[in-house]
């Protein structure tokens, strides 16, 4: 791509083209066939048409509706799991079905959010390849078509959901775009999740031989998508590549989120889909280094929605009294090098007294240098 096209991309883009609506004379068709050979206008177009469709939920649900509902289609909204539990139970008994058809439960962050195979057990209700019901988890919803993306699918799954009696779909109300010809790209960006290069990828918008029930289940997004700030957050894709480099996530790991959800954007999600009081310390448990946004292939501005958190917790109050002493006498000191170099008292004093009390609930407190940095570095070039 020329160098003319993106000054022209970028004027096009300053003012706004319609959403979804492609530049004219660029195929998107075309740079599907190497949608990384211009990665940064991608990006952009598709966070640009992300961002579009999160701003105006109401009405590409509208859209959305009118082409997928009709005799076989329903869509079903549910605020939280218990929403989504009780219409399955109506549904399970009004089929007397014993049996669920259950692909990809471990590989789904949907199906492990929801606890779907904890409820199924308590129903008593098994999973069998020949299941009566099929669950699938959604990975995107488009408006423009009223279609539903689904990836990593097996060889033989359309014919399973043309054939079967009933199929649930699980998506949340973040994963819908006005315009399906995205649809590949998403499969492309997505396919690094699985480690499974290109993801066999299924578009359905129904058939007529089956039954087909929607979910759309919020489960706390709504208080993410109050901030205009944090909105870029719903449109992650999951695709896994900025857990992958993030510091923090590569040092701690998986556990100490307690969540199906880790990495950079939990950080900014979790204090919200759950709770602050249990998850605000992740917002803090950043270096702003920026590798994540570096390779996120939408390009979210992580560090700026981790950064207005961080604001926002402080001026609601959301952070203690200690907490705000504690930083308030760590900044005064940190920020006088000459005097933290020279206080070994100092470092240790504020790191033990002050720190530990908050760190140590719950990890390790890490061991402090004997020296300064500066003097470390000394020693070590001039060895
Ligand atoms: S900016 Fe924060 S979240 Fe992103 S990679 Fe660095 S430490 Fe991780
Ligand atoms: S923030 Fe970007 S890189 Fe990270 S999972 Fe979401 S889409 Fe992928």
């Amino acid at each position: 791509m020329s160098t003319d096209f993106h000054q022209e991309f970028n004027v096009l883009s300053e003012k706004v083209i319609g959403a979804g609506k492609m530049p004219e004379g660029f195929s998107l068709k075309e740079n599907i066939q190497n949608p990384f050979l211009n990665p940064s206008f991608i990006a952009s177009r598709l966070e640009y048409s992300m961002m579009k469709s999160i701003e105006n939920l109401d009405e590409e649900y509208q859209k959305f509706e009118k082409k997928f509902v009709n005799s076989h289609n329903a869509v079903f909204w549910a605020s939280d799991y218990n929403d989504v539990f009780s219409n399955l139970k109506y549904l399970f008994k009004a089929q007397k079905a014993k049996s669920v058809r259950l692909p990809n439960v471990n590989a789904s962050t949907i199906f492990r959010e929801l606890g779907i195979k904890y409820f199924l057990h308590e129903e008593k209700i098994n999973l069998s390849e020949e299941g009566a019901i099929q669950f699938f988890p959604v990975d995107m919803l488009f408006s423009d078509n009223g279609s539903i993306l689904l990836l990593n699918q097996s060889v033989n799954s359309y014919q399973f959901l043309s054939n079967s009696k009933t199929n649930v779909f699980f998506a949340t109300i973040n994963q819908i775009i006005c315009n399906s010809d995205w649809a590949e790209i998403i499969q492309q960006i997505v396919s690094y999740r699985n480690n499974a290069g290109r993801q066999d990828m299924i578009l359905f918008n129904g058939s007529s031989n089956c039954n087909n029930y929607l979910f759309i289940i919020d489960n706390q997004r709504t208080s993410i998508l109050q901030h205009k700030e944090l909105r870029p957050a719903l449109t992650c894709l999951s695709c896994g590549r900025c857990n992958d480099v993030c510091p923090v996530y590569q040092t701690i790991g998986d556990e100490p989120y307690n969540n199906v959800f880790t990495g950079p954007i939990a950080h900014i999600s979790l204090p919200y889909l759950e709770t602050v009081e249990t998850y605000k310390h992740l917002t803090y448990a950043c270096t702003l280094c920026g590798r994540c946004e570096e390779v996120c292939p939408i390009s979210l501005p992580i560090r700026d929605m981790i950064i207005w958190s961080r604001q926002k917790f402080v001026n609601d109050g959301s952070i203690d009294k200690n907490q705000r002493r504690m930083i308030s006498v760590l900044k005064k000191n940190l920020l006088n090098r000459g005097k933290l170099n020279r206080s070994k008292f100092l470092r240790r004093h504020l790191f033990y007294k002050y720190m530990s009390s908050e760190i140590s609930r719950s990890r390790r407190m890490p061991v402090l240098a004997n020296d300064t940095f500066n003097k470390d570095y000394k020693i070590k070039t001039e060895s």
